[in-house]
């Protein structure tokens, strides 16, 4: 009788934001999965419904250090994403995406696994091409402050390609553009949680600079849907490949949405624009389409609800709004509108 043998995935960075979905989604899928994290920002209330499960088991471990598992693939998200988590300590960070990427693909030439790294479009800089394809070089400044970041991810796809083309190893490089949802850390600093918190809490909105800014905002699920999409696309399909939500939207138009949605009576403030913040960045997810069948399906306003009521839920739980918070006021109003 043949013994099927479970699958074994890990997630590095399993305990953040994206990471904690990726986690539950291929348990639901059958694997079992080993989450890494040091938890520099990932926190074990994103995975804890997980911890009972027999096919999911944690490691609290810096991907710095080298790693001996026996795994069948390997997704490797470690990397604090946000602005300000990222540019509080640049030299861990770069350390991060370049040891963590080299510790993980000798842990893939070793275990003959098939490995994922989580990219971004900040490879692509303050971008002078819009918008953004895969054949595009991107427009980086190697010294400043995202330089820890964008410079490291960049280096990590160098070293994929190398150890690639040197020992054949089965890549996949995704180029993740602006993603959002729950599990968001309410003090990540990244504009969709700000934005929201902001406007729960009743405090000022910050619009960096005059919001004329783009972004393209892509809900987790569906990011994880092109996640695992790639993950499991032919040998010959390494990437780098963009998945994000190609709809553009100036930043000011997003602050606006969110007041509108959490029917909040917060104004907007302005401050300054962050050295280097790139001036627009939408994906072109042609090849996403042709090569994945994948593209995104939740609209912003649909994906704002549901992370809004996330926000609410978990600020509510903290004490830190109560009754007449700007939520509570919108569900006041639907009520008499239903
Ligand atoms: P996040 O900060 O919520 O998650 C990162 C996780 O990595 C955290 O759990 C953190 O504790 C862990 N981590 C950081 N350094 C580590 C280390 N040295 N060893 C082990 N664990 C470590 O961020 P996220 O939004 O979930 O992003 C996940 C990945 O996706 C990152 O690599 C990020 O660069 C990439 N990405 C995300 C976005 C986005 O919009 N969310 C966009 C582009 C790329
Ligand atoms: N490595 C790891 N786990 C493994 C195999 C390797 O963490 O299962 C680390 C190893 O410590 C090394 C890195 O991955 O520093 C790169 O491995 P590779 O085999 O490419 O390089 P080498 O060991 O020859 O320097
Ligand atoms: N931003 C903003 N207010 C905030 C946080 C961010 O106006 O409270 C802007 C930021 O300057 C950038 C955009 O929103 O232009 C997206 O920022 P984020 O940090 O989410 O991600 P980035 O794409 O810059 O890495």
């Amino acid at each position: 009788m043949a013994v099927e043998v479970q699958q074994r995935a890990l997630v590095t960075g399993g305990a953040g934001f994206l990471g904690s979905f990726l986690c539950e989604r291929l348990i639901e899928d059958g694997r079992d999965v080993v989450c890494v994290d040091n938890f520099f920002t990932g926190r074990k209330r994103n995975i804890a419904h997980l911890m009972s499960n027999p096919n999911f088991e944690v490691l609290r471990h810096d991907v710095t250090i080298p790693l001996y598992l026996e795994v069948d693939e390997i997704y490797n998200l470690a990397c604090p994403a946000s602005p300000v988590h990222y540019q509080y300590d640049p030299v861990s960070t770069t350390k991060t995406s370049v040891h963590g990427a080299i510790n993980m693909l000798g842990l893939a030439k070793r275990t003959k696994a098939r490995i994922f790294q989580a990219s971004t479009s900040e490879v692509y800089g303050d971008p002078l091409v819009h918008p953004q394809r895969e054949d595009y070089w991107g427009h980086v400044n190697p010294i400043g402050p995202r330089s820890c970041y964008d410079e490291g991810k960049r280096c990590a796809e160098t070293l994929f390609f190398d150890y690639w083309r040197q020992f054949q190893l089965k890549i996949k490089v995704a180029r993740i553009f602006n993603t959002y949802g729950p599990r968001m850390r309410p003090d990540d600093g990244r504009v969709v949680s700000n934005f929201i918190v902001q406007a729960l809490m009743g405090q000022p909105i910050t619009i960096y600079g005059d919001g004329t800014q783009t972004r393209s905002f892509c809900y987790v699920d569906d990011l994880i849907d092109g996640f695992i999409a790639m993950m499991h696309s032919p040998a010959d399909m390494t990437g780098p490949i963009n998945i994000g939500n190609p709809n553009e939207f100036k930043i000011g138009e997003l602050a606006e949405l969110v007041i509108e949605l959490t029917n909040s009576r917060s104004e907007i403030v302005h401050k300054a624009l962050p050295v280097n913040d790139p001036k627009q960045r939408q994906p072109d997810i042609s090849l996403a389409k042709d090569a994945l069948n994948w593209e995104p399906k939740v609209k912003l306003r649909e994906g704002l609800v549901k992370t809004i009521a996330y926000f609410d839920g978990f600020l509510r739980e903290k004490g830190a709004i109560g009754e007449d918070s700007a939520a509570n006021l919108t569900s006041k109003r639907d009520e008499r509108v239903s």
